[in-house]
């Protein structure tokens, strides 16, 4: 609970940054100043955000609070909301990147490395088939051998 107000982490970052500044100047102290108004503004934010969620129960039946407990309840059902698009997005973007990542392995030449354009079958730096990567992998231990081997490099299984 005593954490919730605990802010020394980022007023000693602060501290610290200050301690490098010459402390008589007069920039110094706007900073050292301003800085400690900001932190003593937040955490007063916070004690009042505790002293809400302490009474919230108590007083959310109360018709003169009815506009502050819609909104807080407004505030949630958005949060809900927005943390479901978030899922989605996230999940879109993980699956874009797995599948530009599957198209540019698939355009790399597993003999030289070149990345070939769009639709091509065959390596236009050496002529080596596209698409074959997997046959040097190495099955037992997936560690990536270079074209031709017969012995993995990494664990000695025959490719
Ligand atoms: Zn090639
Ligand atoms: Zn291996």
């Amino acid at each position: 609970m005593a954490d919730m107000f605990n802010l020394n982490g980022f007023g000693g970052f602060m501290k610290g940054l200050t301690s490098f500044m010459p402390q008589d100047d007069p920039d110094t102290k706007v900073f050292t100043a301003t800085n400690e108004l900001n932190e003593l503004k937040q955490k007063e934010v916070e004690i009042y955000a505790a002293i809400g969620r302490k009474v919230y129960q108590s007083i959310s039946n109360q018709p003169e609070y009815s506009d502050f407990v819609y909104e807080l309840q407004q505030n949630q059902y958005r949060q809900e909301k927005a943390q479901e698009l978030l899922r989605l997005a996230e999940k879109e973007k993980s699956e874009k990147n797995k599948a530009m990542e599957e198209d540019l392995e698939a355009r790399t030449c597993p003999n030289c490395d070149t990345l070939n354009p769009e639709g091509v079958k065959f390596c236009q730096e050496c002529g080596a088939k596209l698409g074959q990567k997997n046959q040097y992998v190495c099955a037992k231990c997936g560690f990536k051998n270079p074209p031709q081997t017969r012995f993995c490099g990494e664990c000695g299984n025959k490719l």
